[in-house]
């Protein structure tokens, strides 16, 4: 049967829903609160560097396969960009000691046995120490499956984790390092080549998307912010978007793809993460190209990774909350120093930009993952879709992309 679906929110979730319901025939009616679609994955133009930036640099892997499958379904796979190879360079800033970690392609991890591509100063049997984590109850923090020190820990570990969950690894959810241990790590190279949206995120994973959907005669409305649902029984039937009211008929479905907070806002009595983790990111306007790694890990720094990007060197810091009251122009001086010590780059401080995202994730403590719900509600025809529902990942792209097309999976199963 085909049914009008009415998705709220124009985020990665939203616009992954709304894609597959478009594709399979649906009449789809999208409406976003903001002037522009992609949420919290989004590019925009900067005066201070004169350059479309992302708000923040998003990694991807090539074993994230909702988003690659949704990638291919807006016809920009080959957008996101990387090395042929599962490949991360590292740098030290105190020792200055430089590495590449070289997974094979296959899932048994010979790398391990290879000096020359696992971490230095590591051994082989120091890896199985990661495997406490793939039976970890979603209660338990990730310092109560794993020692959280050592050469393995600060160089690698804590890195990937830190990245994924956007929190200080120890006080992360066992459970969902597990899963992005058993869907990068355990899946071998084959799954954990780095994918970037080299072109920006927009063009990449958002503009394309509203083409297609407008192309099949879906709607898409921006700066239409959804105030309030009304009910009849167990059904939404109708959406207010300020003085606009929108029936919603008896074979229509609603799809919420906002985030947690205001998603309970719209629907009181919903459980939902009530903490946030930020993230920093740093753009660096530079004229030459370099040779620098596609990503650069770096540790004992303030800087974790940098991304280099025509004209520019972005840096990305999680678990930023300590950084987000901090003086931006110090903070700039400061990152760029260390840009310059971890890529070799010299130079006066160019033309800069700090974005920080206050509300960049859900912190991904074990308590807060316990408060995901599912993507189906009291109300039979209004489904949840965002990167806070209960995805089984950390707040991502992947997770997020997912969300949406389980959301769409609900429509498709109803009779
Ligand atoms: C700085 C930063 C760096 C990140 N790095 C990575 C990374 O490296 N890799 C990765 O996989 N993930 C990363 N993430 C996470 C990723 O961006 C998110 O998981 C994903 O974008 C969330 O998408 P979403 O659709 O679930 O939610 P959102 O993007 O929040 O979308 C929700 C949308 O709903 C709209 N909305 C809200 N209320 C209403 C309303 N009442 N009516 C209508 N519309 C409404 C909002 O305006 C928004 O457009 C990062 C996030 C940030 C902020």
């Amino acid at each position: 049967m085909q049914r009008t679906i009415h998705v709220i929110g124009a985020g990665v979730s939203g616009l992954a829903a709304a894609v597959k319901l478009a594709n399979a025939g649906h009449r789809v009616h999208l409406h976003e609160a903001t002037p522009l679609a992609g949420g919290r994955c989004r590019s925009f133009y900067d005066a201070a560097t004169d350059l479309t930036i992302d708000n923040g640099n998003h990694l991807l892997l090539s074993g994230n396969h909702h988003a690659l499958a949704y990638a291919r379904s807006i016809g920009t796979e080959a957008g996101l960009q990387g090395p042929k190879a599962a490949e991360f360079a590292f740098v030290d800033l105190e020792t200055q000691k430089r590495w590449m970690v070289r997974l094979n392609r296959g899932p048994i991890p010979f790398w391990i046995f290879r000096n020359s591509r696992r971490v230095p100063g590591t051994r082989a049997f120091d890896y199985l120490a990661l495997m406490p984590l793939l039976r970890a109850k979603n209660s338990e923090r990730i310092d109560q499956r794993i020692a959280c020190k050592g050469t393995l820990y600060e160089r690698l570990v804590r890195p990937l984790l830190l990245a994924a969950l956007n929190i200080e690894p120890p006080e992360g959810s066992a459970g969902l390092a597990g899963a992005i241990v058993r869907e990068t790590l355990l899946a071998g190279g084959g799954a954990c080549r780095p994918l970037v949206a080299r072109d920006g995120l927009s063009a990449v994973l958002v503009e394309p998307a509203i083409a297609l959907l407008k192309s099949k005669g879906a709607t898409v409305t921006f700066e239409h912010e959804l105030h309030k649902i009304s009910t009849n029984g167990d059904r939404v039937a109708a959406l207010t978007f300020g003085n606009d009211t929108v029936p919603v008929g008896a074979d229509d479905v609603v799809i919420f793809a906002v985030p947690a907070k205001q998603a309970t806002t719209l629907l009181p009595g919903l459980k939902a993460p009530t903490e946030f983790s930020s993230i920093l990111n740093a753009h660096f306007r530079v004229e030459t190209a370099m040779k620098i790694p596609p990503i650069l890990g770096v540790v004992n720094g303030l800087v974790e990774w940098i991304f280099p990007f025509p004209h520019r060197l972005s840096v990305t810091i999680s678990g930023a909350d300590r950084l987000m009251n901090e003086p931006r122009d110090e903070l700039a001086r400061a990152i760029w120093q260390e840009v310059c010590a971890a890529t070799g780059v010299q130079g006066n401080l160019p033309p800069w930009q700090i974005v920080r995202e206050r509300r960049a994730t859900f912190a991904a403590t074990p308590e807060q993952d316990a408060l995901r719900p599912g993507p189906v509600t009291a109300l039979n025809n209004l489904f949840l879709a965002g990167d806070w529902t209960a995805t089984g990942l950390p707040s991502t792209i992947e997770g997020s992309i997912r969300s949406g097309d389980r959301a769409a999976d609900c429509v498709f199963k109803m009779s």
